[in-house]
């Protein structure tokens, strides 16, 4: 049976597009436009006519800056650097709310920027998207059937795989875990289901890797799961399919696919417009939380250590329940708790910069 989460997702707010209009055009900045968008130079990267604000629902793209940090999203976050104001003033203006629950758009069809007439910009690359394999069984196929038996064995029932949308490879032997967004499909992480290193007569050891990804896939660029953030005031930072996996009953709960936050992650997830997110990383990324620390301290997005118990070593290790409860009796992250963390593992980190340091003067 599928874990019911704790509560519903709110109704996503739209933007109000009077309100809109009046913002750009009052706001004394030169811009020029066609029939879809308002055209700026972006003021980050200073580049003439690279920001597009369209006109219809206010999401933003600057085509130089979305493939350094992602700097796309709601209108607010483009408003906010062109004309100086909060984001909380803009929002109330924007949505007439305190506080919203804007919906999460990774405005991956960038050409909707574009009137008929125009020429579209030459930066304006689409990620492509994917079509699965054939022999890429959805889950609950008899070929998958190993598969599913994996995934059992990790505590992820049927209904689970199939809301996830798993699939299973048989000549891979890989179960599939999809990276898509809004019905779109971006590309996949495999994750092998057999030992990943064997030796062979000769007592040669051959390695394969435990989790491939979708060659040529910008996965910085995404979050798996992402979907799971609409509508949700808060997001589950995870690392691995299975760690978000087990974060179901927290709902929110994303994979970043890799040891680091990226900064265009860190875009997507300001933008998706939570208001707490929950760390669920390795657990000694401290430095990796301080910095997150900082990154989110200017939008008043409060960050929560969900990690996983000493135990269990990661999400992914423990019950949907054990996680659940961690979320939910979660621990506010403030510099001084980073700190009272960092110094829990003195010891660790002092023999970690050594060893770093001994590592650079070999
Ligand atoms: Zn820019």
């Amino acid at each position: 049976m599928l874990p019911q989460e704790q509560s519903r997702a709110p109704r996503a707010y739209d933007v109000d597009r009077i309100a809109l209009n009046e913002l750009v055009r009052g706001s004394g900045l030169s811009f020029s436009e066609n029939s879809k968008s308002w055209i700026f130079e972006c003021p980050r990267c200073f580049k003439s006519k690279k920001l597009y604000i369209r006109k219809s629902d206010g999401r933003f793209v600057c085509w130089f800056c979305k493939e350094v940090d992602g700097f796309q999203g709601k209108p607010e976050f483009a408003l906010k650097e062109l004309l100086g104001l909060s984001v909380a003033i803009l929002q109330k203006k924007l949505y007439g709310l305190e506080s919203p629950q804007a919906s999460l758009f990774l405005d991956i069809q960038l050409r909707d920027f574009f009137g008929e007439d125009d020429e579209v910009d030459g930066d304006a690359d689409e990620i492509a998207e994917q079509v699965w394999p054939f022999d890429y069984y959805p889950i609950e196929h008899r070929h998958s059937a190993r598969g599913l038996k994996y995934l059992e064995e990790r505590g992820v029932s049927l209904a689970v795989a199939q809301f996830y949308g798993l699939r299973y490879s048989p000549p891979e032997r890989r179960v599939i875990f999809p990276i898509s967004s809004g019905g779109r499909l971006y590309g996949w992480q495999g994750r092998s289901i057999i030992p990943t290193s064997y030796e062979d007569e000769q007592g040669i050891v051959h390695e394969t890797p435990k989790i491939v990804t979708t060659k040529g896939l910008k996965k910085e660029n995404l979050l798996m799961f992402s979907d799971r953030l609409v509508g949700s005031p808060h997001a589950v930072l995870a690392e691995g399919p299975f760690d978000a996996i087990k974060a179901h009953l927290c709902g929110g709960n994303v994979a970043t696919m890799g040891k680091a936050v990226s900064p265009a992650q860190v875009r997507l997830l300001r933008n998706s417009g939570i208001r707490r997110l929950y760390l669920g990383l390795d657990p000694d990324a401290a430095a990796e939380i301080m910095r997150l620390c900082r990154e989110f301290s200017s939008d008043d997005i409060e960050l929560f250590d969900l990690r996983a118990t000493a135990e269990a070593g990661d999400l992914g290790a423990m019950s949907f329940e054990a996680v659940l409860g961690r979320f939910q009796e979660a621990p506010r992250f403030g510099l001084g708790r980073v700190i009272a963390h960092v110094e829990g593992d003195y010891d660790l980190l002092v023999r970690r910069i050594v060893r770093a340091r001994q590592r650079r003067t070999r």
